[in-house]
């Protein structure tokens, strides 16, 4: 069986977004110092991206999750693979997440990072699949509503393959 990737989102699309989410994020937290919090390992390109559209003073730390489930089926149920390496009391945090599907990890690492006391807390995520909400999880900032497929590239994966894609994709086995 052969697999092919169907465009979902090409990269000019994407660029222009993530510029897009940059300014607003840049004129909100005017003057602000930020912590961007960087969910390994699908967020990475996005949020490479994203950093360098964000004009103010910040930090970077990355939070490594795996979600416990079978095949492309969230379970709700986080595992931390990798902690931050400072704390974040009384810091404006933003949480940069790949896809933002049941809701189940995001909501998971809100509750978990509100016990760290930080002066706020935000989420930004590149995609939403709000088809499969299972739990009502406030994105401040999106790029992109999607419809109900798996998607890859991008820094997304299936089974580790297609992180390094340009563009985000739906596979298709022929
Ligand atoms: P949730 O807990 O919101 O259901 O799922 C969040 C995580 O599941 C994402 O951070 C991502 O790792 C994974 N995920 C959900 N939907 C997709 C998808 O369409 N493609 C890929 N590659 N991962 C997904």
């Amino acid at each position: 069986m052969t697999e092919r990737i169907v465009t979902m989102l090409d990269q000019a699309t994407i660029a222009k977004r993530v510029a897009e989410l940059g300014a607003q994020i840049t004129a909100e937290y005017k003057d602000r110092h930020l912590v961007v919090i960087i969910i390994l390992k699908g967020s990475f390109v996005f949020a490479a991206d994203l950093t360098r559209a964000i004009d103010l003073p910040l930090r970077v730390d990355f939070l490594g999750v795996r979600s416990y489930g079978e095949g492309t089926e969230s379970s709700g149920v986080v595992q931390i693979t990798q902690d931050l390496s400072r704390p974040i009391a009384d810091e404006d945090v933003l949480i940069v997440e790949d896809i933002v599907d049941t809701g189940l990890t995001i909501a998971h690492l809100m509750d978990l990072l509100r016990t760290r006391q930080p002066r706020s807390v935000k989420v930004c995520s590149l995609l939403h699949k709000p088809a499969r909400a299972r739990v009502v999880v406030p994105i401040d900032y999106l790029g992109f509503v999607i419809e109900d497929k798996f998607v890859v590239g991008y820094g997304l994966d299936f089974a580790e393959r297609y992180r390094n894609l340009p563009y985000i994709g739906v596979v298709e086995r022929m």
